[in-house]
């Protein structure tokens, strides 16, 4: 029996592992947590048993302690709640599908308690993957990449050796907005921002999807996953999201993996490494897909994309800044405070004022988004 913790159980990834379980009988949940959704959450603890329950805030947590009196389930809060969840006892595996910065302590915390980790989180890995993964190493735990294209990627790796790599491609739908230009992006609306072509996710990440700035967190990810240059990965617009990424090696073979867009693939295949199993998942039809299309990424439209690059070679705290503005950016948008294009503006002004900070521990980091936001937020 596989015993998990999932930290975001009521999101777009939290919903879809919570499936991955109910089609498993060797799987189980032992904590669950959410931001607010306390509804959610008790009908997850109803279904699930979990016998730790965290939400962030104080009085939601009285609130589902209420609820779920009549069940043995222990009701935590805070960033204290998150982190007894994400270091509990009896999970193997941690599923961080929680959303943003918020999700590192959590995160760090469960490897140095020796947990495996299935990380959907990307902001942990952009902000504080130089912290992350020699802790992992030390601490001899698996990453297990849920992101489908990092997923992909660890697929694609499967039985080569690291040195054998050419190059890592990392496949890109393009969002809602490929093939628009720059002065086609002005006054677009949120509702539009958010209408993915592909991928059914969460709103921050969506809108990351329609900026490309999510592609750029992908890289900077997928840096740190796989130890390879940020000059050694290369993003390739795939409209579909059929490939979702590919290893080329030295010798020049291309290897892809190739899957109906579904997460729950990618999440099982992480709560359920190195077996593969049966889900009821849809498959290709090779009778109906005729052509795979493939383009290059417009950088000079979808500026989220070089800026990440810029972002991640420049290192230090300055992917945290681009990281933190975004976040801030991302979230203004979606209240419609700002305009879509307003969100690389604010981006470009966070890093062209920030110093540089060389090998940022835990608390530079946090503090680092805080004077972002705290800049960002005195110019709103
Ligand atoms: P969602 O917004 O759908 O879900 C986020 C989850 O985090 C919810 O359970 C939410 O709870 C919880 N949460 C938010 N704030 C807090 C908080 N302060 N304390 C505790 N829990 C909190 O996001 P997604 O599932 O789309 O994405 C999650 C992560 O996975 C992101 O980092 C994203 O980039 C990554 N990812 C997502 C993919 C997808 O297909 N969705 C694909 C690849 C990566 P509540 O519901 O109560 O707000």
């Amino acid at each position: 029996m596989k015993k998990i913790a999932i930290l975001g159980s009521t999101g777009s990834i939290g919903t879809q592992s919570l499936d991955v379980v109910r089609h498993h009988e060797d799987l189980q949940v032992v904590a669950i947590s959410a931001g607010k959704n306390v509804s959610l959450l008790e009908q997850q603890a109803r279904e699930f048993h979990p016998d730790l329950v965290a939400i962030w805030d104080e009085q939601d947590a009285a609130d589902l302690r209420v609820k779920l009196s009549d069940l043995k389930i222990r009701v935590v809060s805070g960033m204290e709640g998150m982190i007894e969840l994400a270091t509990h006892p009896d999970a193997d595996i941690v599923v961080t599908a929680i959303v943003g910065m918020i999700g590192i302590r959590p995160t760090l915390e469960a490897i140095k308690a020796g947990k495996d980790i299935a990380l959907a989180n990307k902001e942990t890995l952009v902000t504080a993957g130089h912290l992350v993964m020699p802790l992992a190493r030390e601490k001899g735990v698996q990453i297990l990449p849920v992101d489908s294209e990092h997923c992909a990627i660890f697929q694609c790796l499967q039985g080569s050796a690291h040195k054998d790599i050419y190059k890592l491609l990392i496949t890109a739908s393009g969002g809602p907005f490929r093939g628009k230009k720059r002065a086609d992006l002005e006054g677009v609306t949120v509702k539009q921002a958010l209408a993915h072509p592909n991928w059914s996710m969460g709103a921050k990440i969506t809108i990351d999807s329609a900026t490309l700035v999510n592609k750029g967190l992908e890289v900077m990810e997928a840096r740190w996953l796989f130890d390879v240059d940020l000059d050694d990965i290369q993003v390739v617009v795939q409209p579909k999201s059929i490939i979702h990424s590919m290893v080329e090696y030295r010798d020049g073979a291309v290897i892809a993996q190739l899957a109906p867009p579904d997460m729950r693939m990618a999440i099982q295949y992480a709560l359920k490494y190195p077996e593969r199993c049966d889900m009821d998942l849809p498959h290709l039809d090779f009778t109906q897909l005729r052509e795979i299309v493939f383009d290059v990424p417009d950088y000079d439209t979808f500026r989220g994309l070089p800026m990440a690059i810029e972002a991640g070679k420049t290192g230090g705290s300055m992917p945290v800044v681009f990281n933190a503005a975004n976040e801030w950016a991302n979230a203004a948008f979606l209240r419609e405070q700002i305009q879509f294009l307003d969100i690389y503006d604010r981006i470009a002004d966070c890093m062209a004022r920030h110093t540089v900070i060389g090998n940022p521990d835990l608390e530079t980091i946090l503090a680092t988004e805080q004077e972002v936001y705290a800049y960002l937020n005195s110019r709103a």
